[in-house]
């Protein structure tokens, strides 16, 4: 969330959501939540852009896709309609629904990689590991049951993965993001 006072703008925005699967509280509790902080924002005069969408890539949503003989895009617009719907029972009142697989979405995206790749911010390395698909991230050892299981995903192994992954140089921005937390 981005509070810029003095202009009188608000901006916030909710996860967008994975679709591989029908909303369920937990989005509905974030989202309310944001809904409430927005229309707060909006009673004290504030310019608010409230976004809130869904996250249309991952291995989750095509697998998903795949067991019900869909076209991923195809799950994605039924899933997306699902959330839409919810969205207007609950009354939340957002600005824009943001999709990753909208062309205006990607032509950011693009845009976002192209300057990073050519300021070195990103850099190709490998990466080996155990993979949780349903959490969609990588697990340390430690944190794994007996074979390997996921201790939130029990009913399947978690994946070892031995690739090689684009990654962010978070680490060249440590000291401007110290800079920028101790000065708010
Ligand atoms: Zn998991």
């Amino acid at each position: 969330m981005n509070n810029s006072a003095h202009n009188h703008k608000f901006s916030l925005t909710t996860p967008l959501y994975y679709v591989n699967g029908v909303p369920h509280v937990g989005s509905a509790y974030t989202t309310i939540t944001a809904d409430a902080v927005a229309r707060f924002q909006r009673l004290q005069g504030k310019s608010v852009l409230f976004i809130t969408g869904t996250d249309e890539h991952g291995q989750k949503i095509q697998r998903t896709a795949a067991e019900q003989n869909l076209d991923p895009q195809v799950h994605c617009d039924r899933i997306v309609d699902s959330f839409q719907l919810l969205w207007n029972k609950l009354n939340i009142k957002y600005d824009r629904f943001s999709r990753t697989t909208a062309p205006m979405h990607e032509a950011v995206v693009n845009e976002f990689f192209d300057r990073g790749w050519q300021q070195g911010d990103i850099y190709l390395d490998r990466q080996q590991g155990w993979y949780c698909v349903s959490c969609e991230e990588f697990k340390e050892e430690r944190e794994l049951l007996e074979n390997h299981h996921c201790p939130i995903h029990t009913n399947k192994p978690a994946e070892w993965r031995d690739e090689e992954n684009y990654f962010f140089r978070l680490s060249k921005y440590q000291q401007l993001l110290e800079e920028l937390y101790s000065a708010s």
